[in-house]
């Protein structure tokens, strides 16, 4: 079968640039085009198959497909997948072009010679103001960032896709945005109010501001231990919380966007009291999907009123609920629709929102704003001031990101200055995608209404979801990783770091997986990684008493400096762009690169014949350690210091390397003496992955949820422990697995109903799936295969 000896790597075009696609979103879907031509081979586009391609030869080296035939057979395939995520696919891109990479990226001779110029500038000496003098606040003339993540809810720990989707993105560009010399003030804390908290202080015996000061240091202590950096991390039940929303709230009035009106209420009997939505379930009027939420459904991400659920049931109780009515205000959203657009218009056009904020966005104004109501029956939360309303408070939704403002004001008096100031300053909100709404259209309403000059998002990033091993993450299943339990798995907070942003939902859904996790710390960090910054470390102490020796630059060298470079200007691309895992597949190449350059040229060998190169090879590949430690320190914090300790390596690279377009110079010139060196990474062991994975509930792998066809993708998964290419080749080797694909390939023929095609492929799948089970049945993470450690 050739297909399998094609590389793939699929190359998007956007309107506004291009998107190189690799990793598990492209392994995803190739393996569905795997899939889908050997199901039905009539679709195969004839020049697949064929050894050489019509196509446009790139700058860069690289072949691209315009949209000709085998574009129409890509669209054709993604459509036939209608999940979502394929879907999302077409939708937001204007073409869908294959592109194959021959070999490797083809070097210039002026890339060479531009490459060796930029190494031997050497370091600047303005280097980065190492401590921050707090309090931040915009500067005329430079870069001014206000970066907030979607404020986690007090008496929930934080599972690991909140982590990931809010907190750790948001820490990664801020540091990298430090790194870059912006001006960034990264604020964030606790969302406190509501009923959930009251609901908890009932539950464990103390008040809800007991509640609150207990969950708050669980939080605190979490994410410092995830070496989450922020500015300041904040609390909403505040003083300044109450001055600010009620602010608002009078401006709202005062301005003529808000409106009176009386509201039909869940209440529950047996509990004594008015249900919030998040305390109540039931079917979705718009999808029936039968565990909707009392304001969102989880399916189709509609928001629901939560007396329109069918079966309504009180969550606590699981009795069902009573309406009752009461007089509430509503933010008269309709009246603001127009200001919104335009707004957003100019928004989204000028600043980066990812595609699925910008697709939930255009969602929600096609299907109309409504007034929504902004009081609530309840006590634990900010008064409402209006004489009319006074046993009511705001509603989390209205009250929550006001929080950004009033915790910005309890770091500084001056806090307007960021959120006032439109002009100089730029918001990023980092966020999960259920928390998409409420930042691009309910809360700039309020904004918008309160007419006080207001920043408003400019950049909002909004991830898909992690599950935990093709499941959900579930506190009351006691499935995942919590928080809390990842310091206790002895496993450091920079391997999670790493693999949480490696495996982050970016574009799509992920999965932590334990074995996947064992197997990228085993074959990237410590392989690739680590092995590549330790050897280059060790030459240096071994072969030159651990002085950084002579270099002379070779062809080779600077071929390499220039491959480096462009690695590294990829690297910055992305990160302004807040691609932060694709980003991070860069940084991998680089010590892949060097890896393979200390392989080829084997210093130690030429150490033995006196030869020079030794030193040159060496101390290339010890300043190529430096820029990756630098490369590395957003991501990984503390390995990152690690390894400018261990090559003593001097402040100012951190501020020289990732100016400009990115400037890969010799920061460790000859005669430097370096530290102690030392392996960077532990191996996981196979027992202990099993541990952790039996420990955390982690489901079997080979569970029912595979459905077919819907997502034949799900076929190769369920071979979760093997590693993908394993799953592939087997995919590939049992295509005739005989008598179910005839009869699939028989049906198309006969050109049989959809349904009746859809069945048998049903069964093909699973039968597939048996034989990928025997077959993955004894999977271990892979052993290590790396390149002997010198
Ligand atoms: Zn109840
Ligand atoms: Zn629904």
């Amino acid at each position: 079968m050739t297909l399998a000896r094609i590389e793939p790597c699929l190359f998007l075009i956007t309107k506004d640039n291009c998107h190189l696609y690799d990793s598990e979103a492209l392994s995803l879907l190739w393996r569905k085009f795997v899939y889908f031509f050997l199901t039905f081979p009539e679709k195969v586009v004839p020049f697949l198959s064929r050894p050489s391609f019509p196509a446009l030869l790139l700058p860069s080296g690289q072949h691209l497909f315009s949209s000709n035939a085998i574009c129409r057979s890509v669209l054709w395939v993604v459509s036939w997948f209608s999940s979502a995520a394929s879907a999302s696919f077409v939708d937001s891109w204007d073409c869908l072009c294959l592109l194959l990479e021959e070999g490797e990226r083809a070097v210039s001779e002026e890339e060479m010679e531009a490459a060796t110029l930029t190494w031997r500038k050497g370091l600047t000496s303005c280097s980065l103001a190492t401590e921050r003098q707090h309090p931040l606040l915009p500067e005329e003339g430079k870069r001014n960032i206000l970066l907030t993540s979607a404020l986690p809810y007090v008496n929930n720990v934080p599972h690991l896709g909140n982590i990931i989707g809010c907190v750790l993105s948001a820490d990664v560009f801020s540091r990298y945005g430090r790194l870059r010399g912006w001006n960034l003030l990264f604020v964030c804390g606790t969302d406190e109010y509501g009923t959930a908290t009251e609901n908890k202080a009932r539950e464990e015996g103390l008040t809800p501001q007991q509640i609150c000061d207990k969950y708050h240091a669980v939080h605190s202590s979490i994410y410092k231990w995830f070496q989450i950096d922020f500015d300041f991390f904040g609390r909403t039940t505040t003083e300044k919380q109450t001055e600010i929303a009620q602010d608002i709230f009078w401006r709202l009035h005062k301005n003529g966007f808000l409106v009176e009106d009386t509201v039909e209420q869940l209440r529950c009997e047996n509990c004594q009291r008015f249900l919030a939505d998040r305390f109540v379930e039931g079917t979705c009027p718009h999808c029936s999907y039968p565990e909707a939420r009392g304001d969102q459904c989880d399916k189709c991400g509609r928001l629901i009123n939560a007396v329109e659920l069918r079966e309504p049931q009180c969550k606590v109780c699981r009795q069902t609920p009573i309406i009752r009515s009461s007089k509430h205000l509503f933010l008269d959203l309709p009246k603001l629709e127009r200001q919104l657009e335009q707004w957003l218009e100019k928004s989204t056009s000028t600043g980066d929102w990812t595609a699925n904020a910008k697709q939930i966005t255009r969602s929600w104004i096609r299907d109309g704003l409504k007034p929504r109501c902004i009081t609530r029956d309840l006590q634990w939360g900010t008064p409402v001031p209006h004489p009319d309303f006074k046993e009511k408070v705001f509603y989390v939704w209205f009250d929550a990101p006001i929080g950004y403002l009033s915790i910005t004001a309890s770091y500084t008096n001056e806090w307007d200055k960021w959120w006032k100031n439109p002009q100089q300053v730029e918001l990023y909100n980092f966020m999960a995608k259920d928390n998409v709404p409420f930042h691009s259209v309910v809360f700039p309403c309020s904004l918008l209404g309160a007419q006080d000059n207001y920043t408003l998002v400019n950049h909002l990033v909004a991830t898909e979801y992690l599950n935990y091993e093709d499941t959900k993450f579930s506190k009351s299943r006691g499935v995942g990783v919590f928080g809390d339990m990842a310091k206790d798995t002895g496993i450091p907070s920079d391997v999670w770091r790493f693999y949480l942003l490696y495996v982050r939902p970016e574009g799509q859904d992920s999965a932590f997986s334990w074995a996947d996790m064992a197997l990228k710390n085993n074959s990237e960090l410590l392989n690739n990684l680590g092995n590549f910054i330790n050897r280059a470390g060790m030459f240096v102490t071994k072969f030159f008493e651990g002085c950084v020796p002579e270099m002379d630059l070779q062809r080779e060298e600077k071929k390499l400096l220039a491959v480096v470079g462009w690695e590294l200007q990829q690297y910055i691309q992305l990160m302004d762009k807040v691609r932060i895992r694709d980003a991070l597949k860069h940084i991998l190449n680089i010590s892949r690169h060097g890896n393979q350059y200390i392989q080829v040229n084997e210093p130690w060998k030429k150490i033995k014949g006196g030869e020079r190169r030794a030193g040159t090879v060496t101390g290339v590949s010890v300043n190529i350690a430096c820029l990756l430690s630098v490369m590395l320190f957003p991501y990984m914090p503390l390995v990152s210091q690690t390894i400018r300790d261990q090559l003593n390596a001097p402040q100012s690279c951190i501020g020289t390397m990732l100016q400009g377009t990115g400037t890969f110079v010799c920061a460790l010139s000859a005669g430097h003496r370096i530290g102690t060196v030392s392996p960077l990474f532990q191996k996981l062991e196979t027992d202990q992955i099993e541990a952790l994975k039996k420990r955390f509930g982690g489901q079997q792998v080979f569970d029912s949820s595979v459905s077919a066809p819907a997502a034949p993708g799900a076929e190769v998964k369920v071979v979760g422990g093997v590693d993908p290419e394993k799953a592939e080749h087997l995919l590939i080797q049992h295509q005739c697995l005989p008598p179910q694909g005839e009869k699939v390939r028989a049906l198309k023929a006969q050109k049989a109903e959809k349904d009746v095609i859809a069945a048998e492929v049903s069964k093909l799948l699973e039968l597939k799936k048996h034989l990928a089970l025997a077959e993955g049945k004894n999977a271990a993470p892979a052993p290590q295969t790396g390149k002997k450690k010198k």
